[in-house]
């Protein structure tokens, strides 16, 4: 599939069928596979061989979907989670263990948050966040010894924030540490960070691939690019034994492309088990197949309400990096040349209050704690996905308190722009 465009990905990337097989993809509900010797599943257990035995660890449906999304990426492996939550999880566990450092940009998802400033510090891992805004030398500033890792979203979320995906590498590159991206927003249809020099990618599938709200998901991937055993002292979990595989290590058995995954899967999947199901990949797949075509409908519809909210007296701000004028245009021109996504942000001139009051007055827009769906929704992210944050740690990320996020779906842009027209009216 590698030779085809992305288009053609979405529809027929990662599974082939060969003469009298399924069409669509199998879903192979079943939690185990049968074997007939000890020996046969015993190569499998200690990596000897590659092939399924239990469906916590991998399952040929959720792999089909895995390797289709690794195309569309143009990465060398990839797996799919429960959640854009294990997703990003796996992918920073999988390189610090306790004792460790990461940096991240302070503009994230709330979720992502909470996960890297609580949970992850709980585990010993703590973090320096950096504003996605920073220089070279700020960012360089923040590396310490036991830095392993920089993590950003190419288009955040809430903040609609475009990271310099190029710059936030080559820093990380220079300091002999991998740049994780989570491309949610985007999707691969409207950037590849591979491309941009980014080593690992993740996503909430969640999002714009499931893209009808009907499926919770998540995926890593890979770009195998990141040479691990040049850094063989900074990811011990790479490039050492692994007592828990009779001594073997990753970077050795599995070279630069697979080392990653398989570790992912094998440690990270195998005892924590965030994985996903065969039947809500087979959704995702779904969804992925019209992806391409949707995301034009979603930047075409989001560009038009931004248009629109912006040329509105009652609006004080409005985020949308397609918005001549927006402080992220020029960076969405290099990164995101046929538009990023649905999602505007915009302050109303009253704040919080007016904020509430509005979204109570829409119709066909609703609130929701989601986005990046066919149907249109709307969130104030102070009351909701961010309500942990501290008004500063908010001031931090770039939301504040009377911010709306609105993902616009599929419907006609028409009828949206109507809906926010007719709900500023009573304000
Ligand atoms: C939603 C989201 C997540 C978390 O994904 P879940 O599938 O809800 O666990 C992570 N990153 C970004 C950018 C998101 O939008």
């Amino acid at each position: 599939m590698s030779n085809y465009k992305i288009n053609t990905k979405c529809v027929q990337g990662g599974y082939t069928p060969t003469n009298g097989e399924p069409r669509q993809i199998p879903i192979i509900q079943s939690t185990t596979f049968k074997y007939d010797t000890s020996e046969d599943m015993g190569k499998l257990f200690d990596l000897e061989a590659a092939g399924y035995f239990y469906s916590r660890l991998q399952n040929p449906t959720c792999d089909m979907v895995a390797a289709k999304i690794a195309e569309l990426e143009g990465g060398a492996a990839a797996m799919l989670t429960a959640s854009g939550q294990s997703a990003n999880f796996f992918a920073m566990f999988n390189i610090c263990e306790s004792g460790d450092h990461m940096i991240a940009s302070s503009s994230i998802y709330g979720g992502t948050f909470n996960l890297i400033a609580v949970t992850m510090k709980k585990m010993g891992i703590e973090t320096t966040f950096v504003s996605p805004d920073c220089t070279e030398e700020e960012l360089a500033a923040a590396f310490k010894d036991n830095t392993k890792l920089v993590f950003g979203e190419t288009i955040a979320n809430p903040a609609l924030t475009v990271l310099d995906i190029e710059k936030f590498a080559k820093v990380a590159h220079e300091h002999g540490v991998p740049l994780i991206i989570d491309n949610t927003f985007p999707t691969p249809v409207n950037c590849r960070p591979i491309e941009w020099g980014a080593d690992i990618v993740t996503h909430s599938t969640t999002k714009y691939m499931d893209g009808h709200g009907s499926a919770v998901g998540g995926a890593v991937i890979d770009s195998g690019n990141f040479d691990w055993m040049a850094h063989k002292e900074k990811f011990p979990g790479l490039c050492t034994p692994d007592e828990s595989y009779h001594g073997l290590t990753y970077a050795e058995k599995f070279g630069q492309g697979g080392a990653f995954i398989t570790k992912c899967t094998a440690q990270l999947m195998r005892d924590l088990g965030c994985k996903q199901s065969p039947n809500d990949a087979f959704i995702l797949n779904l969804g992925l197949e019209s992806l391409h075509v949707r995301m034009a409908r979603h930047v075409e519809n989001g560009q038009a309400c931004a248009e629109f909210l912006n040329s509105h007296d009652k609006i004080t701000k409005v985020s949308y990096s397609g918005l001549k004028g927006d402080k992220y245009y020029e960076l969405g021109q290099k990164y995101l040349p046929n538009g990023g996504c649905g999602v505007v942000s915009f302050e109303l001139k009253g704040g919080r209050a007016e904020a509430e009051k509005f979204m109570k007055a829409l119709k066909l827009i609703a609130i929701e704690t989601h986005v990046a769906d066919a149907r249109s929704c709307c969130l104030n992210p102070a009351t909701s996905t961010h309500r942990q944050l501290t008004d500063e740690q908010l001031k931090d990320a770039g939301i504040p308190a009377g911010l709306v996020r609105l993902s616009c779906g599929l419907e006609d842009k028409e009828d949206l722009i109507k809906d926010l027209e007719q709900a500023l009216a009573t304000i």
